[in-house]
């Protein structure tokens, strides 16, 4: 099969799972470079479309490519315009030398593993990160760790919602690091990744591997550290890796969707040892710099970004940064595509879809689905009789919410967990006003909880 046949194959496959307009704006102009043996490099018309389907469409790509090619193969995308390097992979081959370095190091004191840096990505970068007021303390206290791993505060706690660039912010130190220490040893994980290596070294009896690896690094970078709650085994293997390098004064930095005193099931000496250090938060955007953040993506691609779209862009995504960059990138592909220039009125267009969630009415599903999801409840408890600690805060919390954001009568509000009548309702809304005024963090998370609820 020549290259061209083997595309003609795979945007068959495409086709029918994505449909004829999605198959025509996004995989049309896709076109086969080349074949390798564990690769596919394929050339988009630009960096927005790389950009996109790297997001949204990788998973299916590597599908079809494996169900024509019968192998897995890794995916390289790449823009028109990009210049030769890039086909390579930039970031492969800066990771390759980054690992290189690690490879040839002598001396190793104490038989630690001299610079091995895993998981960083070089996107993310302090460089590229723009700052303001909600994310200017985060900012400066990674820096401050960046610049002086393991003697300033230890460990580093970064927390906020999701989307507000904690994970860039944690990739930046790393990055940071790496550059000015070519022997620092980095890695970075995310809690899930490191559950899965936990749970993969206990089954294969190489747990003794796994502490090499997590216990000899100068600077550890762990994100989404809320996903360790009910997790037993991770919990305890976190806890010794964390004291083993907070002795030898190696750094660790966390992230969360919450600060600690937040966190679900987890056991209280982690959350006091989460707390040793500095904990610092991100908090969602102004205007001002999601129209910053705007105008830099938008420059760094080479796209003319009118700041009127800027503005109705910032004015109508209320706080996810993931979110306003992705309605960039769809923006400038449709523009790109048809050759207009970047209107409001393309704005509109093309993102209709998107703004639409904002017009929908809050009901009751709406603040189950998110006040469970923040707590890590499932719907079908909440909504039960069932009185066991853990579903009655978010309980509270959602009947509270709806009495504040919907029109429901009190017995409305009851009828929906399990017919409580109106009294325990009343009972759960006084709680949590009286929980809002002790409670600076709970407050927080009410306010945050609302945010997410409320357009
Ligand atoms: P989180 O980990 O908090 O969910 P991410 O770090 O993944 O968020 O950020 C989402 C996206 O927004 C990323 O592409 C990130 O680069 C971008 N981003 C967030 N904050 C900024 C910022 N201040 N400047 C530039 N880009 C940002
Ligand atoms: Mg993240």
């Amino acid at each position: 099969m020549d290259t061209e046949n083997i595309w003609q194959r795979c945007a068959a496959y495409i086709e029918e799972r994505v449909g004829a307009a999605l198959f025509k704006l996004w995989f049309e102009q896709l076109r086969v470079v080349r074949v390798e043996e564990d690769r596919v490099l394929l050339r988009a018309p630009n960096k927005f479309y790389v950009e996109w389907l790297n997001d949204n469409y990788l998973e299916l790509l590597n599908d079809a490519f494996e169900e024509i090619l019968f192998k897995a193969v890794n995916i390289d995308l790449f823009a028109d315009t990009d210049s030769g390097d890039k086909v390579l992979g930039s970031e492969d081959i800066l990771r390759a030398e980054l690992l290189s370095i690690g490879k040839d190091s002598s001396g190793k004191p104490q038989g630690a593993v001299k610079g091995v840096v895993k998981g960083i990505n070089l996107r993310y970068t302090f460089e590229n990160f723009v700052v303001g007021p909600s994310n200017q303390f985060a900012r400066a206290a990674a820096l401050a760790v960046g610049d002086s791993v393991g003697k300033t505060y230890n460990p580093l706690f970064i927390y906020g919602d999701v989307g507000l660039g904690k994970t860039h912010i944690i990739h930046a130190i790393g990055n940071r690091v790496v550059q000015k220490n070519k022997k620092a040893s980095v890695i970075y994980v995310t809690t899930e990744q490191f559950t899965n290596e936990v749970v993969t070294s206990i089954r294969h009896e190489k747990m003794s591997e796994l502490k090499q690896r997590y216990r000899n690094v100068d600077i550890l970078l762990i994100d989404d550290i809320q996903f360790i709650a009910n997790k037993v085994q991770t919990q305890e293997e976190f806890f010794h890796t964390f004291n083993a390098l907070y002795e030898k004064q190696k750094q660790i930095v966390l992230s969360s969707d919450r600060p600690p005193k937040e966190l679900g099931d987890i056991t209280d000496r982690l959350k006091s040892r989460f707390s040793m250090g500095l904990i610092a938060d991100v908090q969602p955007p102004g205007v001002e710099l999601k129209m910053a953040i705007l105008q830099n993506k938008a420059e760094t691609h080479g796209v003319k970004l009118p700041s009127e779209v800027a503005y109705y862009l910032a004015t109508r995504i209320r706080s996810n940064i993931r979110e306003l960059e992705g309605c960039l990138t769809k923006l400038a592909a449709h523009a790109s595509i048809s050759g207009e220039p970047i209107t409001q009125m393309l704005a509109h267009e093309v993102l209709k879809d998107v703004f639409q969630d904002d017009e929908t009415p809050i009901n009751m599903d709406g603040i189950l689905k998110i006040v469970c999801e923040y707590y890590g409840v499932s719907i079908t408890d909440i909504k039960a009789k069932k009185r066991t600690k853990d579903v009655t805060v978010p309980r509270q919390v959602a009947m509270y919410l709806a009495r504040e954001l919907t029109e429901m009568s009190l017995i409305d509000v009851g009828k929906n967990f399990g017919g409580k009548d109106h009294a325990t309702v009343i009972y759960a809304c006084n709680k949590v006003e009286e929980k809002i005024k002790e409670d600076e963090n709970f407050k927080r998370t009410i306010e945050k909880l609302r945010n997410r609820i409320k357009p």
